[in-house]
């Protein structure tokens, strides 16, 4: 058997250069747009493609740069042992990899470092001072490690590292974005005469349920069109046909005359179609400044190289700017450094709302964005959306609450068990026998 050579200074030295240097191109990387993209696959990957996140790419990327990363740590350890011996590399190996990160905190980056010191010093004083104690029972030491992590989880489930930082006494303060710095504004169509979106006879079938029932209704430049209905009624099995969540089982979908019933969600966000989801889907470990600024996605072009080598600061001082702006624009500056999860539920729905503006859109689909809302938030939201329309976007929305409803749409669907009852002024839905009969009740 070749003799192992004990680690020198040197040796030493370099993997600890290689550690350091490691942590700082990911965390270059993770505060990135490609960054963003790559925390927002937390949250499933509805969320990122409605932005035009191209999700199978993001995940690849991570694949790949783990797979460098684990490289350059088995040649490291290959070159400086002198011998490679298969332990660091099997099974148990990985569980303990495993433990570290789950440890430390998965998704820090400083938690891998502290994680994989805890882990490694905890398992190193175990097994020197536990055959002392009970005279050389060798499972008591995998016992003692195991409660011993337990306790650890039951203290910092999120893991060592954020209970850490939280403990600090002091936040480390951001730097806002300078909303000085522009990105490109869509062209808009000057009349209401343009038909933006174009939905005919769509049809969704889920099994046995026909969820959306031949729809037909289109919508036009600079108009808010409400969609209604009971719950169940199919209005965000509606919303997902057009966004391209769902192919539709059959009709037609098209937005500005390009067919998209069975484009994907990164091809209709292209287009100037932008979403917030009936279920907040923010990511709720990033502040409201990072989940906005995944609206702007398609807006940047910088990719994972450029990020970690610090390469896109002028791509990324735009998009951020564009993010502050549209979080002005929201009402929610006091809030723009907090955690997404920290927020309440209709301040969470008005954050996916500025996300959504970063877009840019054209036509700006809101599933229940009043949900939650207080009254006074309730009028600063349909003032906000008069303003829109008058800027020339167009709103589709679902909504329950009918005051909103007759208040601020121009035109509305009503839906019903998937099939299209009625459309019209609020004045003539209001009046609309069938419509009272199905939805608003006699009290109405
Ligand atoms: P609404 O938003 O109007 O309350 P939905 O569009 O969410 O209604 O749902 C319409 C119908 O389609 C419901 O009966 C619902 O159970 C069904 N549905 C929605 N999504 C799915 C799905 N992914 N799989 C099966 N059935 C679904
Ligand atoms: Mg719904």
């Amino acid at each position: 058997m070749p003799e192992i050579a004990p680690i020198t200074e040197a040796s030493r030295n370099a993997i600890w250069v290689a550690v350091l240097l490691a942590a700082l191109l990911t965390m270059n990387l993770l505060d990135s747009r490609t960054g963003r993209a790559i925390r927002a696959l937390r949250r499933g990957h509805i969320a990122a493609e409605a932005f035009g996140v191209q999700t199978p790419r993001a995940k690849l990327l991570v694949f790949i740069y783990a797979a460098v990363l684990a490289g350059l740590s088995g040649w490291l350890y290959a070159h400086f042992q002198r011998a490679a011996n298969p332990t660091p590399f099997g099974a148990q190996a990985g569980i303990e990899y495993l433990f570290i990160a789950v440890v430390g905190g998965a998704g820090y980056v400083w938690g891998g470092v502290l994680g994989a010191g805890i882990v490694v010093i905890l398992k190193e004083v175990l097994q020197s001072y536990l055959p002392y104690i009970f005279g050389g029972q060798s499972q008591l030491e995998t016992i003692v490690f195991g409660i011993m992590l337990v306790l650890l989880l039951q203290l910092a489930p999120q893991g060592a590292w954020p209970w850490l930082t939280s403990k600090l006494p002091f936040n480390p303060a951001r730097k806002m974005p300078d909303t000085s710095v522009k990105l490109e504004h869509r062209e808009r169509a000057p009349g209401t005469s343009s038909v933006l979106l174009h939905v005919d006879k769509a049809r969704k079938q889920f099994g046995g349920v026909l969820a959306v029932n031949d729809v037909s209704f289109d919508v036009n430049a600079r108009e808010i069109v409400a969609l209604i209905g009971p719950n169940g009624a199919g209005k965000s099995t509606t919303f997902n046909l057009i966004t391209g969540v769902l192919a539709a089982t059959g009709g037609k979908i098209s937005v500005l005359g390009n067919d998209v019933a069975n484009a994907p969600p990164q091809e209709v966000v292209k287009l100037g179609v932008a979403r917030t989801f009936q279920h907040v889907k923010l990511v709720p470990d990033m502040t409201v400044l990072e989940n906005v600024a995944i609206g702007a996605h398609l807006r940047g072009n910088s990719g994972a190289i450029s990020s970690m080598l610090r390469l896109d600061r002028t791509d990324e001082a735009k998009l951020l700017a564009e993010a502050a702006r549209q979080i002005a624009r929201v009402g929610l500056s006091d809030q723009i450094d907090q955690l997404a999860g920290s927020l309440s539920l209709g301040q969470q729905r008005i954050v996916e709302i500025a996300r959504a503006l970063c877009v840019d859109p054209m036509l700006l689909l809101l599933d229940e964005p009043a949900a939650g809302l207080r009254h006074m938030e309730k009028q600063r939201l349909a003032a906000l959306l008069r303003q829109l329309r008058d800027g020339g976007m167009s709103v589709l929305l679902v909504e329950h609450d009918m005051g909103f409803v007759m208040d601020l749409a121009d035109r509305i669907v009503v839906l019903d068990f998937g099939t299209k009852i009625a459309e019209g002024t609020p004045a003539s839905i209001k009046r609309n026998p069938d419509v009272i009969k199905a939805y608003l009740g006699a009290a109405a």
